[in-house]
């Protein structure tokens, strides 16, 4: 038998795995059909066709590929919808009006819902005719998901997360590792106190390429005075059952960092540098537990823009030269997280040199949304992260930064790519090192 041409992740049934390849494309089908909702394909009804969605969309605008523009990317929504589940679904499988989805299709479908979409939301943001093709695109990929056609490397990790709450095996426990960059920067690293204000948790990123950044948020919480812990069972921000597309895997992954929040009493949950790692527990975790969360969930920008507010928090100048400063998409897209950064750096000093598009139409780095974690999705990234670069340098800038470790890394990889000049850099260690006393 020949090998599929699509890949398919290992949640289907052992029975179903068995099938030869056109009952595994069936089987698909109609698990991605059951994911998708009457109103959504209707939604898409309304598409006027204006192609402005193209010109929002930065893998579209690299390529300039027309099979990149967003509302293009949800076209299997509407093919699935209208074959498998629409009142005249018989009628257009009988008259061949939708033609059958073959594996070459879904393989298609897995790169233009995954490996080209950030779930950044710039799409959404200038639909003239309203149309949330980001969210659409989320729900898209739940329904691969649901087929057993996430890519595998969102998948296992996400798989590894929910049954350990880590994404995958470390040479040593993550609880261990904190300690230990503690140990490496001189920081204490409050761990596992039975009860505190606010709980703290990590991006994955930063614990294994960025450990300075993870003393950062334990320096500034100590100079706050903030009775804060971190919680060994609860300590990893991003959610990769967000990023596959499993929904009630996301569910458990925020669940357990809720869980640890609620057992040691914290009234604050402390997400750091991410950006989707703030969208699935801000946006998300409370529709999907089914009730209000126990407590406030806010971005280290956002607490530390707080802190400076009510006077908490002072800061010296810092001596950069021109500094621009990168947007993650999903803070101040979805979070209208836009004053924050700024004001923490007007507190030293620095007024950032904006980049041509930038706040909530900024474009994304491209390695959002587990994109960076996609192997394959490489080539194409690296398109779109040049264009940033070619952004960034037009402003001139001595020093970069940014407010999201996974912004970060894709810059960084991106740097080694192509040799940029530039730096990132954290904002949040940027406050670290310019603490007033400190
Ligand atoms: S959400 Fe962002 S990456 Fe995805 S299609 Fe829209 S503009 Fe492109
Ligand atoms: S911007 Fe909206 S109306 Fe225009 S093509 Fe895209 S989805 Fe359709």
């Amino acid at each position: 038998m020949n090998r599929p041409s699509v890949e398919f992740h290992a949640n289907l049934a052992a029975d179903e795995a068995a099938l030869g390849e056109p009952q595994r494309v069936a089987g698909a089908m109609r698990a991605f059909t059951r994911e998708i909702g009457a109103l959504s394909a209707l939604r898409l009804e309304s598409c006027v066709h204006c192609g402005m969605c193209a010109d929002a969309c930065h893998f579209y605008i690299a390529t300039e590929d027309p099979q990149y523009t967003p509302v293009l990317k949800v076209e299997p929504f509407k093919q699935a919808f209208k074959r498998e589940a629409a009142a005249f679904a018989p009628f257009f499988r009988w008259f061949a009006l939708k033609p059958q989805v073959t594996a070459d299709e879904l393989e298609r479908w897995q790169h233009l819902l995954f490996d080209s979409c950030n779930m950044c939301g710039r799409c959404s943001l200038i639909c003239p005719m309203g149309i949330d093709v980001a969210e659409l695109i989320e729900q898209a990929r739940r329904g691969l998901f649901e087929a057993g056609l996430a890519p595998k490397e969102l998948y296992e990790k996400a798989a590894h997360q929910r049954r350990t709450g880590q994404p995958e095996d470390s040479s040593e426990p993550y609880r261990d590792r904190l300690l230990a960059i503690g140990r490496q920067f001189n920081v204490e690293m409050p761990i596992d106190k039975p009860q505190a204000e606010v709980m703290l948790t990590v991006p994955r990123t930063d614990i294994e390429h960025y450990p300075a950044a993870v003393a950062a948020l334990a320096r500034v919480m100590a100079h706050l005075k903030a009775d804060c812990t971190f919680r060994s069972d609860g300590l990893i921000a991003e959610n990769y059952g967000y990023y596959a597309g499993g929904r009630a895997w996301q569910r458990e992954i925020s669940l357990r960092l809720i869980e640890q929040a609620r057992a040691c009493k914290a009234k604050v949950l402390i997400v750091p540098e991410c950006g989707h790692a703030y969208t699935a527990l801000r946006w998300e975790a409370a529709e999907l537990i089914g009730k209000p969360l126990p407590l406030k969930v806010r971005h280290i920008t956002e607490y530390l823009a707080e802190a400076l507010a009510d006077g908490r928090l002072k800061l010296r100048s810092a001596d950069l030269g021109v500094t621009a400063f990168h947007d993650p998409c999903q803070l101040v897209r979805k979070g209208g997280v836009t004053s924050a950064p700024r004001r923490l750096l007007h507190a030293m000093g620095i007024e950032p040199r904006e980049t041509t598009r930038h706040v909530g139409f900024n474009v994304c780095c491209g390695g959002g949304g587990g994109v960076l974690d996609i192997e394959r999705a490489a080539p194409l990234r690296y398109r779109v992260v040049e264009e940033k670069f070619h952004e960034i340098d037009a402003t001139g800038a001595r020093t970069f930064l940014t407010s999201c470790s996974d912004c970060r890394r894709t810059f960084d990889d991106g740097k080694q790519h192509f040799n940029w000049q530039q730096t990132p850099r954290s904002l949040l260690e940027l406050v670290a090192e310019h603490l007033q006393g400190g």
